[in-house]
């Protein structure tokens, strides 16, 4: 075949080549939210969980060209109301999508609240090879300027692309990707709600493609969610005058306790007996900033000089372990998946350094 008649058909068949491309095919995880909220246009008032996954798909304008998508829906609630029971039910379908060989990746919308804490959940357990992105929305879809059929577009788009495989579970909000670990919301109303202080995003979705600022960690899951009851987990958030009452009544019945300290993590001098009486007594207590945002340093061992004169801080610095850079509530998490099996608290303040940093993703 001459030279040019072979470039003619080329020519003839490249758009026919580039149109059979396959769209990745992505699943949606519908569990309610803002996202799926219900008001008026000209009023702030609205009620989350009330608009059907199928629906929420189909408000993004032209989202069948960039995937093929199959939906499921999982709970309709407002996220304050996320249990242990609704995620539970949220894992098995993220696995069982994850294992289907066309799924490309999963998106689980979800409202913002609590959206932070599943992520940081999903993110110890899920295996990483496959993208699962959380989004939600700071306005309901009935806003006059809803920010959710953007946000979902930008999350169907990230768990679709190939350059997401092998980060695992993602945030997608407002332009920005951000890794469960270091993200939080910042503020109740803005569209620009969701931020890592810290850290900064991991990657901004533009158009066509999202782009990531860092090469894939790909690190297997160290945790699993085993089929048993979580062990209870409660918060102390930490004020000027808290008593050891106050820490006696909030530990009550806990199988761990996190403290929101002042600060580094810090508690009143009557707070503080009380916790080493609790910490002493086997309780797992780990301490993180009530502020959301720094690093809580293990312990250094006390310094030979002051072997002999010990104090209440070096007790605490024996028993308590250092939530690094969670906040509070993600520590809550981590530390309930821990102890579903028995744990030193070196064994603990270990996986706290490991997975509560973002040092090594
Ligand atoms: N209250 C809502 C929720 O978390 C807030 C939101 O989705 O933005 O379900």
């Amino acid at each position: 075949m001459a030279k040019r008649t072979r470039l003619f058909l080329a020519l003839l068949v490249w758009p026919a080549l580039v149109q059979a491309q396959p769209l990745p095919h992505v699943r949606v995880l519908a569990t309610g939210g803002t996202i799926a909220g219900v008001g008026s246009a000209n009023s702030s008032a609205y009620r989350a969980g009330q608009v059907k996954v199928d629906d929420l798909v189909a408000s993004v304008p032209g989202v069948g060209q960039i995937a093929t998508l199959s939906t499921e829906q999982i709970a309709n609630i407002g996220s304050t109301d996320m249990d242990e029971g609704v995620w539970r039910k949220l894992h098995e379908r993220t696995l069982a999508a994850l294992g289907e060989p066309g799924v490309a990746g999963v998106v689980i919308t979800h409202g913002t609240d609590t959206i932070e804490e599943t992520a940081f959940l999903f993110s110890l357990i899920l295996p990483p090879q496959k993208p699962v992105v959380l989004v939600g929305s700071m306005r309901p879809s009935t806003a006059v300027s809803a920010d959710g059929p953007a946000n979902l577009m930008d999350a169907i788009r990230v768990a679709g692309a190939g350059t997401a495989a092998g980060r695992g579970v993602m945030l997608v909000m407002n332009d920005q990707i951000f890794d469960p670990r270091s993200v939080t919301k910042v503020d109740v109303r803005q569209v620009n709600g969701f931020a890592a202080p810290a850290r900064g995003p991991i990657g901004h979705v533009q158009q066509p493609q999202p782009r990531f600022f860092h090469p894939a960690a790909g690190r297997a899951p160290q945790l699993a969610l085993l089929p048993r009851k979580l062990p209870r987990v409660t918060i102390l958030y930490a004020y000027a005058g808290m008593t050891g009452d106050d820490v006696n009544a909030v530990a009550s019945g806990a199988d761990g306790l996190i403290i929101a300290g002042a600060g580094a993590g810090g508690v009143s001098s009557s707070a503080r007996k009380a916790i080493t009486a609790l910490a002493r007594r086997g309780l797992p207590v780990v301490r993180t900033p009530r502020q959301g945002i720094g690093d809580i340093w293990p312990a250094e061992a006390p310094a030979p000089a002051s072997a002999n004169a010990r104090n209440d801080d070096d007790d605490d610095r024996a028993t308590i372990i250092a939530g690094r850079e969670l906040n509070p509530a993600k520590a809550r998490i981590l530390l309930m998946l821990a102890l579903q099996q028995p744990r030193t608290s070196a064994e603990l303040q270990a996986l706290f350094n490991d997975l509560g940093t973002s040092e090594t993703r």
